[in-house]
């Protein structure tokens, strides 16, 4: 057994996202935002807030928005309960919180995906220790079963493990080998050594994993090209979705993706241009109301089905586009109409990610859990080393 676990090459154990650990010093913006947001909890997620009331833990969306039309005017809905298992909180009651979007009457639960995946009341933390666990005994699924009594209360199978590691073995040998072309392109800061860098990510939103993760000193076209292109090369290549840096559009249609601009982003960058207009300018209240409705039905167009009706719907605002207050009339004229394909590329294909907002998620389900861990990464990347290994000799075994 021992000598099974010098044989496997280290780069092919991890995630890509794990690398990072070698030589991120910063914290991710994503962390750090956190720490500001929530010093007293060392708690760290950028899309839930959680607290315990009594013995319930809680959990609501950091920033409530409605998934359908990204408004921010939602109400409290009522609570869903479930029994989530944690490693360090055990089995506890949960109440998830539950909202109804007032502008189109959506219901929607806080999505807890980077805590639990689905049909699972174990959450990720508790089987990521777990299988954390099955490095440090040497793969001795007993040992790990009774550790986790001992630490937890909670009785699990040894098969249950075995799923686990399998699971985990069956995902990494789906993903590796066929991306679904659909991805999503971001790039983060990360504070390396006291200076910024940019951490490139690909993730393939179909699957949600993790294609490609990067350390570049600059953000600039060279770059994005060059990780684009090799980590796409001879794979299926269909449309990527970024937020609005003009940096990406060329590169991503010149190695022949379609591009879509991220709804969430685009809603935002033009509530804050008319925001600013407002500020800057002399406009009196029926002018603000005016703005607003024709604000309403720019945005109505993102929310019919096809893009074909997307295009009639736009095609009549452009004839009477006259009409329209100055700033709608700007944003008409210098983003919805010469770009209008990156705008709308999802409604012409449902597999288009119509946001970037996944990613952050993925970046939850694989960067360090907490700020804590975050602190600890440099013992922690020896132990992982040795899960991974582990994990492959377990493969090895069951691959027999
Ligand atoms: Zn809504």
């Amino acid at each position: 057994m021992q000598k099974t676990k010098t044989l496997a090459p280290i780069t092919d154990l991890f995630d890509p996202s794990y690398k990072l650990s070698y030589f991120c010093e910063g914290l991710s913006k994503y962390v750090e935002n956190q720490l500001k947001s929530c010093k007293k909890e060392y708690k760290v997620s950028k899309t839930l807030k959680t607290w315990h009331k009594k013995d319930i833990f809680h959990i609501e969306m950091l920033e409530a928005f409605c998934p359908e039309c990204f408004t921010r005017s939602v109400i409290k809905n009522g609570v869903k309960g479930r029994k989530l298992i944690f490693y360090n909180k055990k089995k506890i009651k949960t109440e998830i919180q539950a909202y109804k979007c007032k502008k189109c009457n959506k219901k929607f639960n806080t999505d807890i995906s980077e805590l639990i995946e689905n049909n699972s009341n174990f959450t990720r933390d508790f089987k990521s220790k777990c299988l954390e666990l099955v490095g440090l005994f040497f793969g001795s699924l007993r040992n790990v079963a009774y550790k986790v009594k001992k630490d937890t209360g909670i009785h699990i199978s040894h098969q249950t493990i075995e799923n686990w590691i399998l699971e985990y073995k069956n995902k990494k040998k789906d993903s590796k080998y066929r991306y679904s072309g659909y991805y999503i392109f971001d790039v983060e800061w990360v504070k390396i050594k006291g200076v910024w860098n940019y951490r490139f990510t690909l993730i393939d939103s179909k699957q949600d994993i993790i294609v490609a993760d990067k350390i570049y000193s600059k953000e600039n076209s060279k770059n994005i090209k060059e990780f684009l292109d090799q980590n796409t090369r001879n794979k299926n290549r269909i449309a990527i979705t970024t937020d609005l840096d003009e940096k990406y559009k060329p590169i991503i249609e010149e190695l022949g993706f379609k591009h879509q601009w991220c709804l969430f982003h685009t809603f935002k960058n033009f509530n804050k241009i008319i925001k600013n207009y407002i500020k800057q300018n002399k406009v009196s209240k029926e002018e603000i109301n005016k703005i607003k409705e024709e604000k309403e039905e720019i945005f109505n167009l993102f929310q019919v089905g096809s893009l074909k009706n997307a295009r009639n719907k736009f095609n009549q605002v452009l004839v009477k586009i006259k009409e329209y207050s100055k700033i709608i009339q700007f944003i008409i004229i210098n983003s919805l109409r010469p770009y209008f394909k990156t705008f709308f590329a999802f409604l012409d294909d449902k597999n288009i990610q119509r946001t970037s907002n996944k990613i952050e998620n993925i970046f939850q389900k694989t960067f360090p859990k907490s700020v804590k861990k975050l602190m600890k990464i440099k013992n922690g990347v020896m132990s992982r080393i040795n899960i991974r290994k582990e994990i492959q000799y377990q493969k090895k075994v069951f691959d027999n």
